[in-house]
């Protein structure tokens, strides 16, 4: 296990999910021609613009009929590392409909097999630090931020303050010799269970339905983080170890024909676009160890900077709609993916 953690230092894996198709037709209609374990095979058009093909490798690649548990599996040294004192980052990218809520929390009515990853992460994060009590004493706290036009908002301000405004405060990222970076202005919650973190997702998922009415539903374009903060504390020697985890559903990725939409619509997709393409740039330069990392270009990149490159690791789920239709969308994903990936 020591190896295989050491192994996953200051790397960056990417993981494929692919949904089901949910066009109820065949699968001849399908933009995905093929996949096996770490290669995917998609409809692109060639240069004379027949209908050619290309194939993607990744670290791993999830079918339609992965389950959850399957999907979380592989992340789990991971988990184990954040308890050791690194940073972890989890991101889902993928188009809206592509799947990147499903992986991260889970389908709107919540099963026990249906958690996503950020439920497993946590309960794992418990189960752990239990079985580690006798030796280190450790506290585990989350924040939930939401970045929407490089605004950071906080997802766990009491409920009432969010009903009485509906433009809650924007926070500042702040980055001190003591704590690295952090958003001190937002909610730090202790957690001690799984159960305190579902009410706290649907405090956020809650808080972020109410940012939206304003404006439609901006989930989809926006990006949601959850931070967990891991100290523990070495029961004979007094030694603190800090860890931490973001698990991040990013904004849809989709590309905006700028012919077609205009003021806010324009201003959301511009700040999207900046913000992936930052984020792109930040983990294509590590992966290619480029001395310098780009990463002021963006808030999420800021927010994110102590967890990307250095010590931590970096796991990105890439989702992908199978749908025809969607041809054009999952081969400029597997584009992204392939950019940031370093198999
Ligand atoms: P996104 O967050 O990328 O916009 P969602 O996670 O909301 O997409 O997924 C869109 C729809 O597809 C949801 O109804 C979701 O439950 C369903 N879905 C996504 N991935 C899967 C999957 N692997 N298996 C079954 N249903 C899925
Ligand atoms: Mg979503």
């Amino acid at each position: 296990l020591y190896n295989q953690v050491q192994d996953l230092k200051g790397t960056i894996r990417v993981y494929c999910r692919v949904r089901p198709n949910f066009s109820g037709q065949s699968n001849s209609l399908s933009c995905v021609d093929h996949i096996d374990d770490t290669t995917i095979t998609v409809i692109a058009p060639t240069k004379n613009g027949k209908e050619g093909r290309k194939s993607f490798t990744f670290n791993k690649i999830f079918g339609p009929s992965a389950t959850q548990a399957e999907v979380f599996s592989d992340t789990q040294p991971l988990i184990r590392s954040v308890l050791d004192g690194f940073n972890v980052c989890i991101f889902a990218y993928g188009q809206t409909g592509s799947g990147k809520t499903h992986t991260m929390s889970g389908p709107k009515e919540l099963t026990e097999e249906g958690l996503g990853v950020n439920y497993r992460a946590l309960g794992d994060l418990f189960e752990l630090s239990k079985q580690r009590k006798e030796t280190i004493s450790y506290e585990i706290s989350v924040q939930m931020l939401e970045i929407y036009n490089e605004q950071v908002k906080d997802l766990l301000a009491a409920d009432g303050t969010l009903l009485c405004s509906l433009t809650p405060h924007t926070l500042d990222i702040r980055n001190s010799s003591q704590n690295g970076i952090n958003v001190p202005d937002a909610q730090l919650v202790p957690v001690l269970a799984t159960s305190d973190v579902i009410s706290l997702m649907n405090l956020g998922q809650k808080n972020r339905t109410v940012f939206s009415t304003a404006m439609n539903d901006r989930s989809s374009r926006s990006h949601s983080c959850l931070t967990v903060h891991v100290q523990g504390k070495d029961v004979t020697s007094g030694n603190i170890i800090h860890g931490s985890m973001h698990l991040v559903d990013l904004a849809g990725s989709e590309r905006v024909d700028k012919s077609e939409v205009t003021g806010d619509r324009l201003k959301e997709a511009q700040h999207i676009n900046k913000s992936l393409a930052a984020l792109g740039d930040v983990i294509a330069s590590l992966a290619s160890k480029s001395s310098h990392v780009p990463y002021r270009n963006s808030k999420l990149t800021q927010l994110l900077q102590d967890s990307l490159g250095g010590q931590a690791k970096t796991l990105m789920f890439v989702h992908i709609a199978p749908e025809y239709e969607a041809h054009g969308e999952t081969l400029s994903t597997l584009k992204f993916a392939e950019r940031v990936a370093t198999v």
